[in-house]
């Protein structure tokens, strides 16, 4: 048995090219607070995402906190509970209501059928998923939000580099945020950003992530820090050279998945919306054990005992986690609660050998043979 294979590694650019990157920091001392690694980052991001700003944070969490906190929102927020810890604790955290709307059993992301009847006078926002770099259905969510006067912020952590309808997706929405955290596609290490439209909102922003301070003597905002360091940004800057090969390399991967599992009875795969430039940042499998015959944790076990760490992306839902007991229910959405106890994302990075996925797909159609 070769070496333990997880569900993601993170890219890394040659080291040379990264100490060449940082050298000149070793003449500025200059290692954070918005330096000129930090602004070439920015300028280089609204270039490749096709938008118009990109603030940079220190993580993607701390970006979407400050993102709802700059939009001085109040009472209820429509999300959805498939999605990682991150977008509904910083709902919570702000002081908002979370509530939670049903997810589209195919595409995993907000179902806009059932937003409407989730509106109160109370609503302020809607804060939807990009999950798995599936974009959400932008017409129709902005549709409704512009009829009640609601914000909308994307949660894009899964959507980096994504277009729409030949849009870049960050473009969507009032803001959009990203995550450049070291388990993403394109990482800084740790790091985030939002992107918005609106200068006002960018000067906010500015401001919530360095304390809430305008001068020197002025602090206007209860801010946080959420500065992105020097040498978060000269990774970025470097990833960013490599990040067009590296979706590639993962799209040859994920179809090597799709080809192998895609006949097998009682298992779904994600399915791909065609108006839609992915990144491939993930392999979601739903495994239906009515017909699959095995359940998904007996398959995580399985490959896990093999050194195939996969994860249960998204389990359990954020609505029944221990620190929300008592104040949400799973039940209030049937759909994404059933899917959450069902799926399991597959390992995929872009130095992913396809023999290695050969061998994961070997194990996951013979669990199925031993049950038959
Ligand atoms: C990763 C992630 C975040 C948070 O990003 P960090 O950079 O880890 O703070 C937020 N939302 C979703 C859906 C994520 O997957």
């Amino acid at each position: 048995m070769g070496k333990n294979i997880f569900v993601t590694r993170a890219s890394m650019p040659p080291f040379e090219e990264y100490v060449e990157e940082i050298k000149e920091l070793w003449d500025t001392h200059i290692l954070t607070n918005m330096g000129v690694k930090h602004k070439e980052l920015e300028k280089k991001l609204e270039n490749y995402l096709h938008v118009k700003n990109v603030s940079l944070m220190v993580n993607g969490h701390m970006a979407l906190e400050l993102a709802i906190q700059a939009m001085n929102l109040t009472g209820e927020v429509i999300t959805t509970p498939f999605t990682f810890a991150s977008t509904t604790h910083a709902i919570v955290r702000n002081g908002l209501t979370p509530v939670f709307c049903d997810i589209d059993p195919e595409t995993y992301t907000m179902d806009p059928d059932k937003i409407e009847e989730l509106i109160t006078e109370r609503t302020s926002a809607i804060i939807p998923v990009h999950v798995y770099g599936n974009i959400c259905n932008t017409e129709r969510i902005e549709g409704i939000a512009k009829k009640y006067g609601l914000k909308v912020i994307y949660d894009a952590a899964h959507a980096f580099g994504e277009e729409y309808n030949n849009i870049g997706v960050g473009n969507f929405g009032d803001a959009s945020i990203f995550s450049f955290h070291a388990t993403k596609v394109f990482n800084t290490i740790e790091g985030g950003a939002v992107c918005f439209h609106d200068n006002e909102y960018g000067r906010d922003l500015y401001r919530l992530k360095n304390f809430g301070i305008q001068g020197p003597e002025t602090v206007d905002y209860v801010g946080a820090n959420a500065k992105m360091n020097e040498f978060q940004a000269a990774m970025g800057i470097c990833n960013l050279r490599y990040v067009d090969k590296e979706i590639e390399k993962r799209e040859k991967v994920y179809q090597h998945y799709v080809k192998r599992l895609q006949r097998l009875s009682g298992v779904q795969l994600m399915k791909l919306q065609k108006n839609i430039k992915y990144n491939y940042a993930y392999f979601p499998v739903v495994f239906h054990d009515e017909v699959f015959g095995v359940n998904r944790d007996q398959v995580f076990n399985m490959l896990a005992s093999e050194g195939f760490y996969t994860r249960k992306y998204f389990y359990p839902l954020t609505s029944t986690y221990e620190c929300y007991r008592d104040r949400f229910d799973g039940n209030t959405t049937p759909i994404a609660l059933s899917i959450s106890k069902k799926i399991l994302t597959l390992p995929i990075y872009a130095e992913l050998n396809l023999s290695i996925v050969d061998r994961i797909c070997n194990l996951i159609v013979g669990i199925k043979k031993d049950y038959e």
